[in-house]
Order: C-alpha cells, then structure tokens, then sequence
C-alpha cells in the first residue's frame, strides 16, 4: 500500500520530521516564510495529512480542493486559523498541542508584565543612548508589581500559570470567565471571581489576557474596555491579536489613559512597521515567541507529529479539538 502523503508547511523539529517521514511520503516547505496560500492549497490538494503552524490558513476554499485529506495537525494551542467547523463536516481531525507550552507562555506573559511596568526595554534603549547621567529620583519611573491586583481573562491553562506567577510576587488575583472556577482551584490561587468584566478591568492594576480566539472573544478588549481600566494599569495579551481592538489600544496607550502594554500578539501579524503602535515608548511587542523556548518547541513538533500519526491511522488524535470528525477509521499504516 503506498505511504500516505504528508505536507509540513514548515521546518519543523528534527525529531519529529524523522517520526513522520517514517511513516509516510513527506514533503516539508523550506522557507523561512510561510508556504504562500496558493502552494498550500495545491499541496493539501493531494495530501493525506497536514502539519501546520498558525500563519496557514485552512479555509473553506482550501478544504474543498482537498479531497484525501484526513487530519490536520497544527503546532500551536490555538487553532483559529483553520475553518473547524467545515473540516469536521468533511470528517477532517484536526490535532492542537495543549499543555507542554503553557508555562513556557505565561513565563513570557509575565516578563511582558515585568518589564512593561519597570519600563525595561525603554530603559536598556535609555543606557544605550548614553542617557544615563546620573542617578535621578524621577527618573524612568514604573508601577509595582508586587501587591498589586492581577485581572486574568480566561482563567484556562495558561491563565492558571500566569496567576501562579503572579500570587509568588504577592499580587492578589481577580478572574473572569464564563464559568467560575472550583473552590479548590480559587483557594490554591487566592483568586477572586468577577462575573461582570466591567468590575475586573476597573479594580485591576494588572490584566492580562488568556482567552481563545472565537466569535465571542473577537475585539472583546474595545475602547469601552480601556476606558474602565485605571490610569496606571498594565494591559498585556498573549493571546491573540484579534481579541483586542488596536486602534482603541493605541488610543489609551498615547493619551495615558493606561500607564503600558506588554504584546507577544497584535492584529495583524506581522505588525506593520509603520503601524503607529510601534512610535510608542509605553508598549513592548514581541513577535508572536511565547512558547519559543528550545524545549517547549520540541514537545510541541513531537506532540503535533503523534497527533498526525494517528489521525493517518485511523485513530482519534491524542489532543484533537473536533473529536465529532473522527468517524471513518482507515488502517493506512
Ligand atoms: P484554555 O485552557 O482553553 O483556556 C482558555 C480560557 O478562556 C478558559 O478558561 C475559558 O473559560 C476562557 N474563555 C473562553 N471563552 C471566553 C470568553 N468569551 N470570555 C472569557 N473567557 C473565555 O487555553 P490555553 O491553553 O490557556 O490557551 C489560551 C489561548 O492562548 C489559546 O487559545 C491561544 O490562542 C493563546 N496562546 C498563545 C500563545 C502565544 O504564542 N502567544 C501560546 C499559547 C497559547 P472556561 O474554562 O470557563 O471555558
């Protein structure tokens, strides 16, 4: 029987490349930029499988010209690049990477939180401008971090970590979610349910975001949002771009209607040069790195290979979002 065929959209960890090309017929895009949209669609055209990162886009289109196709396997948590609900109607399983990268990101979440508040790029910038003169008492001056209040939206894995970093720093924590949380969970955090967003972003020094992005969560941080929070707060996301309104987050940022922001994720990525965000001293942008530590990505390629494998097999993907797909079983390797 011949290998299935594969297509990776991008140089992916060794190890797993080598699980995969065990197994099947692999094909893996070179570039250090993504796969143009036109040379994915061609490939998954023929693919019984793809490995994908979260700059590839699986739309409808996509999905229609790709008649073998069984399993999608993307190396992230989220998977708000891909049309699910069209894969799923086809009977495509689609695989995520949960969990192995959630402290790597709230580690970052939390290094955006610290340096965002002590203003630390903005200070190395300052030392190496030789704008250090002396020591001054007014000099570059930041928000505490300690005691003060940390607001998670989206108190799941990641946000339970970034709350876990916050309480060593002796920050009390605020949560708000559809669901509130168990008592046992609450206590071991010292978290404090907020059911109205509206009390969380007024009462928070801090807020930081950890929800998907849905429908629901689509520019849920407008200008509305900002205008609740405090002049001295802290607004980070690591989320994803699109939860947040960004014309409506410059307009706090550049008017001190917050004090700073920390972004590992803006809308659109990658931010435009010109964009009017990066004129800012009081935002810091990472391009998109919270789970980019040598470890974590190596979990997340192995992970995202297994999860590949056993959609070809016929089997439910170990971490897969549309368990509901999984119906046709095919034994092909
Ligand atoms: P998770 O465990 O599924 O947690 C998501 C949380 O969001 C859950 O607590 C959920 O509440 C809550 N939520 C869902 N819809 C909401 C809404 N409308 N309003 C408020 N809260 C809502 O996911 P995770 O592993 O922590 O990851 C969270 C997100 O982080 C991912 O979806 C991904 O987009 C992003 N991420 C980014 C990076 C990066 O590189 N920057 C890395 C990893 C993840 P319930 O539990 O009550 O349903």
């Amino acid at each position: 029987m011949p290998k299935p065929k594969i297509y990776v959209t991008r140089k992916i960890a060794q190890e797993a490349l080598d699980l995969i090309s065990e197994k099947t017929e692999m094909e893996v895009w070179g570039g250090e930029l993504p796969p143009p949209y036109e040379t994915l669609r061609e490939k998954a055209g023929t693919a019984d499988g793809l490995l994908t990162l979260l700059t590839d886009r699986i739309d409808i289109p996509l999905l229609e010209t790709a008649p073998r196709l069984k399993v999608i396997s993307n190396l992230a948590v989220g998977y708000d690049n891909i049309e699910v609900t069209e894969a799923t109607r086809r009977g495509i399983v689609i695989g995520n990477t949960p969990g192995v990268l959630t402290e790597t990101t709230a580690d970052l979440a939390f290094a955006l939180l610290m340096a965002a508040a002590r203003r630390i790029v903005e200070a190395d910038n300052y030392t190496r401008q030789g704008r250090w003169r002396t020591w001054g008492p007014q000099t570059l001056l930041g928000q505490d971090i300690h005691g003060a209040s940390l607001g998670i939206i989206g108190l799941g894995r990641i946000g339970v970590e970034m709350a876990r970093r916050g309480r060593g720093f002796g920050m009390p924590i605020l949560y708000y979610g559809p669901h509130r949380k168990s008592e046992a969970l609450e206590k071991d955090l010292g978290a404090e349910y907020l059911a109205d967003l509206k009390d969380l972003l007024s009462a928070s020094d801090f807020i930081s975001v950890h929800v998907p992005l849905t429908p629901s969560t689509e520019k849920l941080i407008g200008r509305a949002e900002f205008q609740l929070m405090k002049k001295t707060a802290v607004f980070i996301n690591t989320a994803r771009g699109g939860i947040v309104d960004q014309e409506a987050l410059y307009e706090a940022l550049s008017s001190g209607g917050i004090f700073a922001a920390g972004l590992d994720v803006t809308d659109v990525e990658p931010i435009p040069p010109d964009d009017p965000l990066l004129r800012l001293s009081n935002v810091i942008i990472t391009p998109h790195i919270a789970s980019a530590s040598f470890r974590t990505r190596k979990k997340m390629a192995l992970m995202a290979a297994e999860n590949l494998l056993a959609g070809l097999r016929g089997e439910l993907p170990p971490n897969c979002v549309n368990p509901e797909a999984f119906k046709n079983p095919t034994k092909d390797i």
